[in-house]
């Protein structure tokens, strides 16, 4: 080994190390920060160590030197405008389009190497799968994450889309992409067959993702994520990049935990997911009210809320998705405030899919400076609902449905947050419609339970001033 060699490879090493460390402070919500900058100090070092060494390797040949510094000025500064200017509320598509990023470019690599080894004359085996495998993985990556960015965005329609013959062209363009790739392994000088595989991995990406309901894209994202990682890690092997097998491998895995956490936590099978059996159903977008009888609830007011609020001890926060819809996060967060320096004690009750995308609650209520400490995550919450004096759910529906505990409805086996527990509960929501599971909750129906009727934001707003009364007089 040269002396170079030797420092790239222990640069690869230090990377890794500094990947896997950061990825497990990346677990807890306190040290998540800091893994997140141990992580980019690995891949500053990774990237730094690459560059050199192609510099070396070329020979310190000028066109080098242009296309590096080029790439990463154009790439390092698309990267921090955008981190720094994106809202919140567009981390998912922000993530999609990395991922396509990732994606389009693990292909691009692949398909760069197949060129070098064909000029060069030998493609062997070592070369030719991962070549054939990231073209496969980094397109299919590379036009779904297009696809599920414009969802999420708003460009392409949140609905699912679909028409007549799409699961047969579905599997059609499956079969050829998989036939051309055996072939291309076994006939490694065909451009004509990477392209075949190119062409029918890009259609199934854009075809995998169309019937998938917006409220479902987060889902597809994080398996989109998985994949990006394979890619990546199938280019490394393409062109024997260590610190791109263990970077590509790790993002591989964590995108797989973190899809199977939410197929989990959402009660849906991996398999059914794969399938395409997924998303067809956006139910939020057009569930309608499921349950509409107000005959058996029992509306309050903001005032009725303040007043439970400012005599209890112990109170539970629990944001859903239309916490996320109305933006009111701010007030929710101001809300707690003012109970806390009255002396009652506030947390907030976090369930894993609560919202549209992973972690959505706890991004939120991060960007309103809620400490960490008062953010429970479902089973801690759980522990506390007993002794808990009033819950205040707010746009939250499906992750406290106590049908969840019964059988033969969409939410069945759903772990949930045991809302029905605490001694008195409000739910604030603009009606009694359903949420993305689109069934009927009997949490609203409780005794115990009373329906405040209002936009998360205005709602809040109006028991903000009504608290503030009770505790200044
Ligand atoms: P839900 O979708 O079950 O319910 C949200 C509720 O918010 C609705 O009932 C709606 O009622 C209310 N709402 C909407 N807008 C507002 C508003 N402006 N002000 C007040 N209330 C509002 O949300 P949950 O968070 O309880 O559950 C999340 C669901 O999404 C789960 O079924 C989960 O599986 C699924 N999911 C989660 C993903 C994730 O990664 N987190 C990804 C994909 C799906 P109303 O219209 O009456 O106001």
């Amino acid at each position: 080994m040269t002396g170079t060699a030797f420092i790239v490879g222990s640069a690869y090493l230090l990377a890794a190390v500094l990947f896997v460390v950061g990825l497990h402070q990346m677990r807890a919500p306190s040290t998540a920060r800091r893994g997140n900058l141990v992580s980019a100090t690995g891949m500053a070092i990774a990237i730094v160590a690459t560059v050199v060494f192609a510099l070396i390797d070329s020979g310190g040949q000028l066109v080098a030197w242009v296309a590096l510094v080029l790439g990463l000025a154009v790439g390092g500064a698309f990267g921090v405008i955008r981190a720094r200017t994106v809202k919140m509320t567009d981390i998912p598509q922000l993530v999609s389009l990395f991922n396509a990023v990732g994606g389009g470019a693990a292909a691009a690599v692949a398909l760069a190497d197949f060129v070098l080894h064909i000029t060069g004359g030998t493609l062997p085996l070592t070369a030719s799968i991962p070549i054939a495998l990231d073209v496969l993985i980094g397109s299919v990556t590379f036009s779904g994450s297009l696809i599920a960015a414009g969802k999420l965005q708003g460009v392409i329609s949140g609905k699912p889309i679909t028409f007549p013959g799409s699961r047969i062209l579905n599997i059609a363009v499956v079969v050829i992409a998989l036939a051309s790739a055996v072939l291309f392994v076994f006939n490694t000088h065909s451009l004509v067959l990477v392209l075949v595989i190119l062409a029918a991995s890009l259609i199934f990406g854009v075809l995998m993702v169309l019937p998938i309901g917006g409220a479902d894209a987060p889902v597809i994202v994080s398996l989109l994520n998985a994949l990006t990682g394979l890619a990546v890690a199938m280019a490394g092997f393409a062109i024997d990049n260590q610190a791109m097998i263990i970077a590509g491998a790790l993002v591989g895995a964590a995108g797989t935990i973190l899809t199977l956490q939410m197929a989990k936590a959402m009660n849906r099978s991996v398999m059914s997911i794969v399938l395409g059996g997924f998303g067809t159903a956006d139910s939020s977008a057009g569930g309608g009210p499921v349950d509409a009888d107000l005959t058996n609830i029992r509306q309050v007011t903001a005032d009725d809320v303040a007043i439970q609020l400012a005599y209890a001890q112990h109170v539970m926060i629990v944001p859903g998705y239309g916490l996320a819809a109305a933006q009111a996060q701010h007030e929710a967060a101001d809300l707690a405030k003012l109970l806390t320096d009255h002396g009652i004690d506030v947390k907030y009750a976090i369930h894993p899919v609560a919202g549209r995308m992973p972690g959505h609650m706890n991004v939120l209520l991060a960007e309103a400076n809620v400490p960490y400490t008062q953010m429970l995550q479902l089973d801690e919450a759980n522990a506390a609902f007993d002794t808990c004096d009033i819950a205040l759910v707010i746009g939250a529906n499906d992750v406290c449905n106590p049908d969840a505990r019964k059988p033969g409805n969409p939410v069945s086996g759903m772990p949930i947050l045991d809302v029905d527990h605490a001694k008195s509960v409000v739910v604030l929501k603009r009606s009694m419609s359903p949420g993305y599971a689109g069934i009927g909750n009997p949490l609203f129906s409780d005794p115990k339970t009373g329906m405040y009727f209002a936009d998360a934001k205005k709602g809040l707003a109006d028991v903000i001033l009504a608290v503030k009364e009770y505790v200044s007089a």
